[in-house]
């Protein structure tokens, strides 16, 4: 038996011309049915390559709906465990009571570690979590003519009149985003307008794009600026920037909570202070010295563990990774703890979360889809993400405190 066997004689001509380079790999959708199509394809991988591929046809995807939305050239899925932590308290102004976070990672030890940061959490009254900031950003770049044409646009495209006008033709591309507001910056001739926009529940970055493009239109008709990219990568997505760090983009969340020395000392196996003094010389210190533009842990990790379970972009990561951890002692000796996420793109509609697997784990939740009123659920996901990233820190930063970083990877057999 040949990799090829459960091709028919029609299909089997196809994956010759795809194997010979006379047909191109996304032909093959307009020639034949979706599902053919994604086996062809793995064939002519499997053909070239000489090897066999027996793990990534096994999924439970709708081959139609995602080869329209959500991925080119097909040729099967990955798949990533799931684990759960928790439950975690959570005292948002959106997410309030108790939730397990579904954790997708390959990184054995951290779904434990959240674990026991969720029940230290938990059994102190819970995360209090607020959303600071609500907005998505998209920065087209322009070409002046000189300094002087420069400053005339940045005055321009901040009057209230222009404003209302873009708000208007924005507000024609989407029945959702609202553009809330535009931020000119200038480097010589070149001007860069930060729009940004409240997405509802959606992360945004299509609906901005698409709504940013009109306006660039628009702006070049009636002032003259010429319009040189749709993103002059001032929004900044993707990439670490300060300018996510100080104005925001996404949410804007910050958790806190303080934990008895106590619970530190049964529950963690080390002491509040010395928490505190892992805190300052790793997290803050070491990060400046470092010139790193996250001050924490491992907020990455819950982030990304999160993110893909839920559907999430998981390339925003990079922005989720920029939060900054603080412990304090208390008057009391308790330990205060806080994270605070400048800049944490996420949605509950459109991108994957519509995909089975992470309906699923954005059901654990209780955020699937829209929100009634829209925005509330991306808003309840935010905040339950950001009681997780607690939980890793004050977990990571105890287990360090303790000493017991390298055993606990030990006993889990890493
Ligand atoms: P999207 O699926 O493109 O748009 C969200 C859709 O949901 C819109 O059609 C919106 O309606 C609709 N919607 C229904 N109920 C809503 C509600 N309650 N709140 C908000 N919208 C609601 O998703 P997106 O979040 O804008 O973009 C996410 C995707 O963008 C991800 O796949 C990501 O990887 C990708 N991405 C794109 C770029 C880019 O530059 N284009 C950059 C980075 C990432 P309306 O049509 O009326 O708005």
């Amino acid at each position: 038996m040949t990799v090829t066997d459960d091709l028919n004689t029609e299909e089997k001509e196809l994956l010759d011309k795809v194997i010979r380079g006379d047909l191109s790999f996304h032909r093959l959708d307009s020639l034949t049915d979706k599902e053919t199509a994604v086996k062809i394809r793995r064939h002519a991988v499997e053909v070239s390559s000489g090897i066999s591929l027996v793990h990534i046809q096994d999924h439970s995807l709708n081959v139609e709906e995602v080869t329209k939305r959500n991925i080119e050239n097909m040729i099967g899925a990955v798949q990533i465990p799931l684990g759960v932590a928790g439950p975690v308290g959570v005292n948002g102004e959106y997410a309030q009571g108790l939730y397990y976070l579904p954790l997708a990672t390959t990184e054995g030890a951290l779904v434990a570690s959240v674990n026991r940061g969720c029940s230290v959490i938990t059994s102190s009254e819970g995360a209090n979590v607020r959303i600071f900031q609500d907005q998505m950003t998209r920065a087209p770049v322009f070409r002046l003519d000189n300094v002087i044409k420069a400053k005339e646009f940045a005055e321009w495209a901040k009057r209230p009149d222009v404003f209302a006008q873009l708000k208007q033709k924005a507000s024609e591309t989407t029945r959702f985003g609202v553009l809330i507001g535009v931020e000119p910056y200038v480097s010589g001739n070149t001007v860069y307008l930060r729009f940004s926009y409240d997405t509802k529940d959606a992360m945004g970055m299509n609906m901005v794009t698409i709504a940013t493009d009109t306006l660039t239109r628009l702006i070049e008709d009636k002032f003259g600026a010429i319009p040189i990219a749709l993103s002059g990568n001032m929004c900044t997505d993707k990439k670490p920037a300060a300018i996510n760090t100080i104005l925001g983009r996404g949410k804007t969340v910050v958790a806190d909570v303080t934990i008895s020395g106590e619970m530190v000392s049964k529950r963690l196996k080390c002491k509040p202070e010395t928490m505190v003094e892992v805190n300052y010389r790793k997290n803050l210190l070491g990060s400046a010295r470092a010139g790193s533009l996250g001050y924490n842990a491992h907020a990455a990790n819950i982030i990304a563990a999160m993110f893909i379970a839920c559907g999430q972009d998981p390339a925003h990561v990079v922005e989720g990774s920029t939060a900054i951890t603080t412990m304090e002692l208390t008057k009391y000796e308790d330990l205060y703890c806080s994270v605070t996420l400048p800049s944490l793109p996420v949605g509950t509609v459109g991108g994957g979360t519509g995909l089975g697997t992470q309906s699923d784990c954005l059901n654990i939740l209780g955020v699937k889809g829209p929100g009634n009123p829209p925005g509330t659920n991306s808003k309840k996901f935010a905040e339950i993400i950001a009681a997780g990233v607690l939980a890793g820190e004050l977990s990571l930063i105890g287990a360090q405190a303790a000493g017991h970083l390298a055993r606990a990877h030990a006993e889990l057999g890493r």
